[in-house]
């Protein structure tokens, strides 16, 4: 470690309190929103905790989708607050149909919160965020969306979809700072979240947020922020704003087709169809009888980002990864090479080449475009 000269980490100066509320500003941008953006001191679980937390009393009943361990989470804070929380469950690693969802609103017309993940990075699965919370505005059911991976790589329209409450963190397609997330709040939300079993004097309070920052004019943040933090937040916004966030959409869309276009030249098979996969990582089925561990840890080169799927249903699955600064094309090839590469020495006889070139032309053809 000596060799490592970390010392500007240290005798960091205060994050200018008057850049607060433009961060906060920046970021409901990106979110397309007009409603009030809390800033979070902790990574985006604490924010859905919070969410979760503050919403939470005996009176409300829930529809809670769960398609990976983050909805499963969100259901058990909810639960913990005394909440009637009904759990739907997707197919195991799938999205949730509309169907189903439209099912449950039907047989619970008491139901006032619908939360759901939009885009998983678990087993890159997207679910059908619009079509669902249209159907929550229609029963006039408050939908609340974890968009903590998705923003930046899948559109994401918090004003236009009515999303009242949507939960977003920096480190994954925004490629920032894991340390801190942001919360956006309508105000049929605050109407809601204003209520006698309201967690106060708690981190994981959204009253305190409000009346302590938002209401006396979003200077400096309540606690003691963590300036690294807000410093690398400022510098991620920098570069998202610099690149735009329909063109970083664009950029994870072009790395998921290129991916699954390679994967299939390959010979392996995709787990879900085009229109169900995110465009963060990419799940494939084992194509050979292989320990997952062992393809993991011999699907490795520079550059490349290949791992277990997580939650229930994903156990034969691996994920490639293209979030972030990954969804570009030197990573898109290296998991590509990376995965080949080990497949063949299992005696899967694929051709690399092959998918190589389809990576070649997919991005050639986009840069024409
Ligand atoms: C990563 C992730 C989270 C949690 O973010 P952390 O920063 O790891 O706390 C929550 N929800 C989804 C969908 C995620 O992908």
């Amino acid at each position: 470690m000596s060799d490592r000269n970390w010392s500007h980490l240290l005798d960091v100066p205060a994050f200018p309190q008057e850049r607060y509320a433009k961060l906060a500003d920046r970021l409901a941008a990106l979110m397309k929103t007009q409603n009030d953006v809390l800033l979070i001191q902790a990574e985006a679980v604490l924010a859905l905790e919070a969410v979760a937390t503050s919403l939470a009393q005996p009176r409300l009943k829930a529809l809670n989708i769960i398609t990976s361990p983050y909805g499963a989470w969100f259901g058990d804070w909810l639960k913990r607050g005394g909440c009637e929380v009904v759990n739907l469950v997707a197919e195991a690693g799938r999205p949730i149909t509309v169907d189903a969802v439209r099912r449950e609103l039907n047989q619970h017309p008491d139901i006032a919160v619908l939360s759901l993940v939009h885009a998983e990075s678990a087993s890159g699965i997207l679910n059908p965020l619009e079509e669902i919370v249209r159907l929550s505005r229609e029963k006039g059911v408050l939908a609340v969306v974890d968009a903590v991976a998705s923003i930046g790589g899948h559109s994401l329209d918090v004003d236009k979809d009515h999303i009242d409450i949507a939960v977003i963190g920096p480190q994954k397609s925004l490629a920032g700072p894991v340390g801190l997330s942001a919360i956006s709040v309508s105000k049929r939300a605050w109407a809601m979240l204003n209520h006698g079993n309201a967690p106060r004097g708690s981190m994981l309070s959204l009253l305190d947020q409000k009346e302590q920052w938002l209401d006396t004019g979003r200077g400096i943040l309540p606690g003691t922020p963590a300036p690294l933090e807000f410093f690398a937040l400022e510098a991620a916004l920098d570069r998202v704003e610099a690149e735009s966030i329909d063109f970083s959409q664009k950029r994870h869309r072009l790395a998921a087709t290129a991916t699954r276009r390679a994967l299939t030249a390959l010979g392996v098979e995709l787990w879900v169809p085009d229109e169900e996969a995110s465009a963060l990582v990419t799940a494939v089925k084992l194509p050979v009888a292989v320990q997952r561990a062992d393809l993991v840890s011999q699907a490795k080169i520079d550059g490349s980002d290949i791992s277990a799927a997580v939650g229930p249903g994903t156990d034969y699955l691996i994920r490639l990864n293209h979030t972030g600064l990954r969804a570009n094309k030197e990573p898109v090839l290296a998991n590509i090479k990376a995965l080949a590469h080990a497949l063949r020495h299992h005696g899967h006889s694929n051709k690399v080449d092959k998918a190589i070139e389809v990576v070649d032309e997919t991005y050639s053809s986009a840069a024409k475009q």
